[in-house]
């Protein structure tokens, strides 16, 4: 007899998701989790710590920047970083909390510690061996080490060490050009950090449409950030109170250094499937460490499966929630199903950077014929009036059905905006349906209406 119809490994957002979906399906759950509190990375150290700090450090810049222009007048502000980890840690609580009640409000248990899979429907906890009819990996990701960087979190640190920074850095140098980068990177300018970010590649954030990626790297400039591409670190040497990082640039192989009070190590995160018995039972893997599946997220062992950044595709959150739904539903024998090509991505800096289904590059390879529709945020008037009309919209549709296959947006809000598009993609919708669809005034949503409408017979107020 089975102790359970389904143990989850890992309570991030794609376990603790495909736990409380499994309970609704009326399925026996228990969720194993090592950590003091349930949701993982994203919710303890990654994602919501991460949007608390960058919230806060928004609002202090709104203050020092527009309130006066408002009309608001007083006092500058002053930073007390103790206060503000204070509040970042209450968001923490309040979320991972949540999880916890909703554990209980689903009658999911909680297995406390780590766990491994000693055998074929069985999982270790502690000195507890428990049976389960099917296993669910959702054991998430860990940083990549780079060569010749010792990572401390307290000098040389990666996100979650950034997250809990007891003093300002004077000089903060940040490895890599990608979203924990830039996010974390413009949290710690705001706040009045020097910030140098040394990117290998020729661009920053490498797969972003190239016309958003050149207006993003333009507008961090402006806010501040400095950039070296072409940059290849080869090691960072701790030194008393300060960090050296040493580089080649790779135009003329010449060697740098840059000197720092704190190193962000931002190069990209792997899979942590560390201790969990795989190979011991024959689970294969891939060749760049991810848990190996079929479409269906099972892996070679029979009633085991695996989700979110352990497998293939892009590490974010929502694609890992949208794929714990979707095991759930196959354990309960409905047919779950993801669809890869709808999933958004977000940078959440200020402003925000959103998108969905495919860049203009990807279309010019693939040969597809396609038209844009443009929209600047200059011509919205609530971006005008909340000082945020840089950046834009721009979206792609099929030159002759005019189908969207893709929207990439800079600009206020672009996270949220991005899901109209999302909903209009999974329904097929073309740029007219979006174009006709009335959009309230004055809201930032009209830009994508605009977009749409710019992909017929032009925008209105452009
Ligand atoms: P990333 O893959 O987004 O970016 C890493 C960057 O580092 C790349 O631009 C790469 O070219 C560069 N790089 C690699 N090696 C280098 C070297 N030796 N020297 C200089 N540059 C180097 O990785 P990340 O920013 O660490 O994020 C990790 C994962 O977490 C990503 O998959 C990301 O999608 C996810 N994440 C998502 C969000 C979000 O959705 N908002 C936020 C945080 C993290």
């Amino acid at each position: 007899m089975a102790d359970y119809d389904v143990i989850i490994i890992g309570s991030g957002p794609g376990g603790y998701v495909c736990a409380i979906r499994c309970a609704q399906l009326g399925l026996k759950t228990a969720c194993v989790e090592g950590r003091d509190t349930l949701g993982g990375t994203c919710l303890n150290v990654g994602c919501i710590p991460s949007k608390a700090m960058l919230h806060a450090s928004e609002m202090y810049h709104e203050a020092t920047t527009h309130f006066d222009t408002m009309g608001i007048v007083g006092g500058s502000p002053k930073i007390d970083l103790t206060k503000m980890q204070a509040y970042k840690q209450s968001t923490v609580d309040t979320n991972t909390k949540g999880i916890e009640f909703l554990f209980k409000k689903n009658k999911i248990t909680w297995l406390k510690g780590w766990g491994k899979i000693t055998a074929p429907g069985e999982v270790t906890v502690g000195d507890e061996t428990h049976k389960a009819r099917n296993i669910v990996i959702a054991t998430g990701s860990e940083a990549s080490p780079l060569k010749g960087v010792e990572i401390d979190e307290k000098m040389i640190v990666t996100s979650t060490g950034a997250l809990e920074l007891t003093k300002i850095p004077k000089k903060l140098a940040i490895i890599g050009a990608g979203v924990i980068g830039l996010e974390l990177g413009s949290v710690y300018a705001r706040l009045g950090s020097e910030v140098t970010v040394l990117e290998y590649l020729d661009q920053i954030t490498p797969g972003m449409d190239l016309e958003v990626c050149k207006s993003f790297q333009k507008m961090l400039t402006k806010q501040g950030l400095t950039f070296v591409l072409g940059a290849a670190v080869q090691g960072v040497e701790k030194m008393k109170a300060k960090a050296k990082v040493s580089y080649t640039l790779r135009k003329d192989d010449s060697a740098q250094s840059l000197d720092a009070d704190i190193v962000l190590v931002a190069t990209g995160r792997r899979p942590f499937t560390d201790n969990l018995g795989l190979s011991d039972i024959g689970v294969k893997m891939t060749e760049r460490g991810q848990v190996a599946i079929d479409d269906h997220w099972r892996t070679n062992i029979e009633n085991i499966y695996a989700i979110g950044d352990a497998v293939v595709g892009p590490m974010l959150a929502h694609k890992a929630e949208d794929e714990g739904m979707a095991v759930a539903e196959t354990i309960a024998g409905q047919h779950g199903h993801v669809n890869y090509g709808v999933i958004p991505g977000v940078i959440y800096t200020a402003p925000e950077v959103a998108s969905v289904g495919q860049t203009e590059e990807q279309l010019k390879e693939a040969g597809r014929a396609y038209k844009v529709g443009k929209f600047s945020f200059m011509g919205n008037a609530r971006a005008k009036s909340h000082f945020m009309g840089d950046g834009f919209v721009k979206l792609l549709a099929d030159k002759e059905t005019d189908r969207i296959l893709g929207c990439h947006v800079i600009g206020p809000m672009a996270g949220d905006l991005i899901h109209e598009v999302c909903v209009a993609m999974e329904f097929g919708a073309s740029a007219e349906d979006l174009a006709r669809t009335c959009h309230a005034h004055p809201t930032f949503s009209e830009a994508m209406r605009e977009a749409a409408l710019a992909c017929g017979d032009g925008a209105i107020h452009a």
